[in-house]
């Protein structure tokens, strides 16, 4: 991961990859979960993901003939962290229910005066946000999680209030210099009271205008 910080940088987005030769599925198996454990504490917005790609001979012997046929074996492993599109399938299986990332704490704030923010609120559904990142937004007075695995990117000068201690929080975003193609959907000014669940996709933020 240091290497790869080092060829990649921080700003133009790219692929790690890990070439072997010869390994049997048992390791590949393992190498992956190690990965996606590994990637589920990074939150570097540029690494796309990682592919492992293996080498490998099949040989066949039948009666005198023999045969060898190279082949290669590739997984890419999405970076949960990275907020552009990866336009290959990768394994994005349904994130365990139970891990929610880091916490990040949303910034607290006073009522706002009516008209004057987008407020988005529910009391009954929870968490009201979700999406398939590693980083969740729990309010900053309880603890409670507000938008569970999004990504930092993904809801901007949006307010809130804590369906638990009702606590008015605001997500301030956060500038990042990295090169992806954003989609942004604007709210205008005033009360969203959310109808049901809001699944945060990636690539696509919410600002409040
Ligand atoms: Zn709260």
């Amino acid at each position: 991961m240091k290497k790869a910080k080092r060829q990649l940088g921080f700003k133009t987005p790219g692929i790690l990859a890990i070439c072997g030769f010869y390994q049997n599925s048992g390791s590949i198996t393992e190498l992956k979960k190690i990965v996606k454990s590994r990637l589920q504490d990074t939150e570097r917005p540029n690494l796309c993901g990682l592919l492992i790609a293996m080498f490998l001979v099949n040989y066949k012997k039948i009666q005198e003939m023999t045969s060898f046929t190279p082949f290669i074996n590739l997984n890419f492993i999405p970076n949960p962290s990275y907020f552009g599109i990866v336009d290959i399938e990768g394994d994005e299986s349904e994130a365990d229910s139970n891990d929610i990332g880091k916490r990040e704490p949303l910034q607290s704030i006073a009522k706002p005066a009516e008209n004057t923010r987008v407020l988005l609120y529910s009391e009954n559904i929870i968490p009201m946000i979700e999406g398939n990142g590693n980083v969740s937004f729990v309010c900053p007075s309880c603890g409670f999680v507000i938008a569970k695995n999004v990504w930092k990117l993904s809801l901007l000068n949006l307010v809130t209030k804590c369906p638990s201690c009702q606590t008015y929080s605001v997500f301030v975003g956060e500038e990042e210099n990295v090169e992806i193609n954003v989609k942004t959907i604007a709210f205008k000014k005033g009360v969203y009271p959310l109808k049901s669940k809001l699944r945060i996709k990636r690539n696509i933020c919410l600002i409040g205008l």
